[in-house]
């Protein structure tokens, strides 16, 4: 054990040392105010989240829809590449093998070179574009990258990031994160919901930078997040809330996004998927929240449940002149369903930057409005 004295005269010289640093080498300086930047691309009800760590480093969860769309929205993707200015994607997470979520990736692996391809394993819920997806075309793509199956308690590496998977494959974290851990009161009231197959799969990655915390769980549905947020909310409280399964109701229950007290949620929905009312009024009654950014109107919100214009990144491609006041129900899906209305046209994105403090601003590409959020407490 050293002796007090001795602590003294090295912590003065430690400090001399700092501020003679601070002095002499301004490039330091310049990389301790970089931010985090999280673009929210729109892809039309599916999922596309780049993130970009002040070291240049990135991770994209998910590239858009398949088919038809594909180049659309890979085109999308780039545009935020581009604004970013990076000249690779450092690590791909597809949170599952829904095509909303996985199909832009081979049209934006030909516009730019992806080191990592995470995934929660193979496919659960047999589908001809999923599958044939698996066998061909994928292997293809990380033949000379690296592959990864991501297990919940694996980190992603990113420099200046804390990167933690904490689902996936249907399994969760067993141990909470530092600070988190405490009885979630919202399990008592909790109601089990429906899910597809491979909803439920979604690999659900926790990312830290300094102070500032967000969480993008995929489609995680509710019976998976009872199991990650039940009895102990293994998580904690975030500053932002990604994602959001589109709004969609079958995820979102209070064990989730009320334990969470997320201050900011921006949901990746469409023209007429997600922002469902339930999932409106859980969000708006959620302890701390302060604001909800969409992507999109959608009519399954009606005017009674979206939120103002200016926290909505985009329109549609033939605008209409107003909106209903009442929501509508989802029509069921098959040949008969009317085409939900389409935006193929400039789209938007929702940009986060985060400061190490814990502060962080959110703008709307569409119009400029931007929004600074303070640094929260450390524990809410
Ligand atoms: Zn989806």
């Amino acid at each position: 054990m050293m002796s007090s004295q001795m602590h003294a005269p090295r912590a003065s010289i430690a400090l001399v040392f700092a501020v003679a640093l601070s002095v002499v080498c301004p490039a330091a300086q310049t990389r301790a105010v970089k931010t985090l930047d999280i673009y929210v691309v729109d892809v039309e009800g599916g999922n596309a989240t780049l993130f970009v760590s002040p070291s240049g480093e990135s991770v994209l969860i998910d590239t858009g829809n398949a088919g038809a769309a594909a180049i659309r929205d890979a085109e999308r993707i780039m545009a935020a590449v581009k604004d970013a200015r990076l000249d690779r994607i450092d690590h791909l997470i597809t949170t599952h093998w829904h095509g909303d979520h996985f199909g832009g990736m081979a049209e934006l692996a030909a516009r730019v070179p992806i080191r990592n391809f995470i995934d929660h394993g193979p496919n659960v819920q047999p589908g001809a574009a999923a599958d044939e997806f698996l066998q061909r075309t994928y292997p293809q793509l990380y033949a000379k990258a690296q592959h990864t199956v991501a297990r919940p308690g694996m980190k992603i590496r990113v420099a200046g990031l804390d990167v933690l998977v904490v689902t996936s494959a249907g399994e969760t974290i067993k141990a909470a994160l530092a600070g988190a851990g405490k009885a979630n009161p919202y399990c008592a009231s909790f109601k089990s919901g429906e899910n597809n197959a491979e909803d439920p799969m979604s690999v659900g990655t926790h990312v830290t930078f300094g102070k500032f915390r967000t969480v993008h769980l995929g489609d995680l549905t509710k019976n998976k997040e009872f199991e990650l947020m039940c009895p102990n909310n293994r998580i904690g409280t975030v500053d932002v809330l990604l994602g959001l399964h589109h709004g969609v109701d079958t995820s979102n229950s209070e064990v989730l996004v009320h334990a969470l007290h997320p201050r900011v949620a921006i949901m990746n929905n469409g023209t007429r998927k997600g922002g469902q009312p339930d999932v409106m009024k859980t969000l708006h009654s959620s302890p701390d929240l302060e604001d909800v950014w969409q992507m999109h109107f959608s009519q399954l919100s009606g005017q009674e449940y979206t939120v103002p214009g200016m926290f909505i990144a985009n329109l549609l491609d033939e605008p209409s002149a107003a909106m209903p006041v009442l929501p509508i129900s989802a029509p069921p899906p098959g040949p008969d369903s009317p085409p939900a209305p389409v935006h193929n046209g400039i789209a938007y994105w929702i940009k986060v930057s985060a400061q190490a403090d814990g502060s962080f601003t959110v703008t709307n590409g569409r119009n400029g409005f931007s929004k600074t959020y303070s640094a929260g407490p450390a524990v809410r």
